[in-house]
């Protein structure tokens, strides 16, 4: 399957070269260059979860690996659960923070992970690059710790990520180097585009990028849809779908319209924001205005101009009408996110904050005979600020308890380009 260039029809790009170069020329994302319908849904939902979802991604990327190889990399970075889970009648929660870093972060980040051994020019340098305020950094620090085909190199916010999420990427040490910059992470993403602009430093040190814009994150996440999908009907529910997914970047639901066009049986999704609700908002008027970002309880979905929001409308041909269409929408406020934490926990659920927004808007847009499905896109033990002033106690996992311990790794540097090239050199 050939990729093309969101901005430029004519330029197109096999997957190896779209992951390779992340984004694309012009400043435009690498998409599918048109989605295959497959008509074989129901076999291929009776099939367990490794072996679909081999299969899914052979069709689209086969041609371009050897078949052991591209399996193997398959069942390595998808090697954990995707549990649904019934809330009530008619309601369940998609588990996807079962992974290494408890965020749904860790299917793309570790499909990414495995692929680049395959994608990667043999002998010249890679690193990846990454500036975050929290998940991504870790998803990707821990997908390739110990992977000797890259290095990793975070870059934080020194004093502006929580203990927890800080100690899952600077406390690994080996391949992976944190960077606690002085300033905000605004300045951090700032220093990696000037790291990356700078040909000769990019050249040298084979600078790559892992965020969420990479077709290497993007493809694996259609496949957990599927599994939700396949769940439901050893459930007997094959009718009335709706899929409810809390949504920052975009990326997370871009995939699912992705694999709902290739004739997996979803009747809507629905795209569920915080206050940062630009596309709600877009929906509703039509006017696409981005914002600047507003700080939230749901931290991870504070994006006022999502960057995947392209590929969406490049899937429905920038058309309004079909996208009302397949979406409904809507946005909750931290005290509607917090309602329905507590609404949720009366159910005997308890959900992180990102999944009680999607649970919120799931319930004004579900019909009466509809199945609804939101998704829970991190551990609420991730999110412990959260819950304590709420008087909420949420059991802590020991994969993030006993980092509690370890000691940080990290490097403090100032907030300037020189010291970054200099880790760069030295780490
Ligand atoms: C990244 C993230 C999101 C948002 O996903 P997008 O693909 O950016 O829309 C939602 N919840 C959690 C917990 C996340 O880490």
């Amino acid at each position: 399957m050939k990729f093309i260039n969101t901005r430029n029809p004519n330029d197109t790009a096999t997957f190896r070269e779209a992951v390779l170069r992340g984004m694309a020329p012009g400043g435009g994302l690498w998409m599918p260059e048109s989605l295959p319908v497959f008509e074989d849904w129901d076999s291929l939902l009776q099939l367990r979860w490794v072996e679909r979802s081999e299969i899914i991604l052979r069709r689209f990327i086969g041609v371009e690996f050897d078949q052991d190889a591209l399996a193997a990399a398959i069942s390595s970075a998808l090697d954990f659960p995707i549990p649904l889970t019934q809330i009530r009648r008619g309601l369940y929660a998609l588990e996807l923070f079962h992974g290494p870093t408890l965020a749904f972060k860790d299917v793309g980040a570790r499909f990414f992970a495995h692929i680049l051994d395959l994608v990667r020019e043999p002998g010249l340098p890679l690193t990846i690059l990454t500036a975050t305020s929290g998940d991504t950094g870790a998803a990707v620090a821990q997908a390739f710790w110990h992977r000797p085909a890259a290095r990793v190199v975070v870059l934080y916010p020194k004093g502006r990520v929580s203990d927890l999420q800080e100690r899952q990427f600077a406390t690994l040490g080996d391949n992976v180097a944190a960077l606690a910059v002085e300033g905000s992470f605004d300045d951090c993403q700032a220093l990696v585009k000037e790291c990356f602009d700078d040909a000769a430093l990019s050249a040298k040190h084979g600078l790559t990028s892992a965020n969420s814009i990479n077709v290497a994150r993007l493809l694996p996440q259609m496949l957990y849809y599927t599994e939700a999908v396949a769940q439901l009907h050893k459930q007997d529910v094959r009718e009335g779908i709706v899929m409810a997914v809390p949504s920052g970047n975009f990326g997370n639901i871009c995939a699912g319209l992705m694999a709902k066009q290739t004739g997996l049986p979803i009747r809507a999704f629905v795209a569920a924001t915080n206050a940062n609700a630009t596309v709600p908002r877009y929906l509703d008027s039509g006017d696409y205005l981005p914002q600047p970002s507003i700080a939230t309880i749901s931290n991870a979905m504070d994006v006022g101009a999502p960057n995947n929001w392209e590929r969406i409308q490049h899937l429905f041909g920038g058309d309004l009408y079909s996208l009302r269409q397949a979406l409904r929408w809507g946005f909750k406020n931290d005290a509607d996110t917090k309602r329905s934490i507590r609404e949720l926990m009366g159910m005997g659920y308890l959900a992180d904050p990102h999944a009680a927004v999607a649970y919120a808007v799931l319930e004004e847009r579900l019909g009466l005979s509809e199945t609804g499905v939101f998704l829970g896109t991190a551990h609420p033990a991730k999110f412990l600020p959260v819950y304590e002033p709420m008087g909420i106690q949420v059991p802590v996992p020991d994969s993030l308890e006993s980092l509690r311990d370890r000691p940080l790794l990290s490097k403090d540097i100032p907030n300037n380009v020189a010291a970054v090239r200099q880790a760069l050199e030295n780490s």
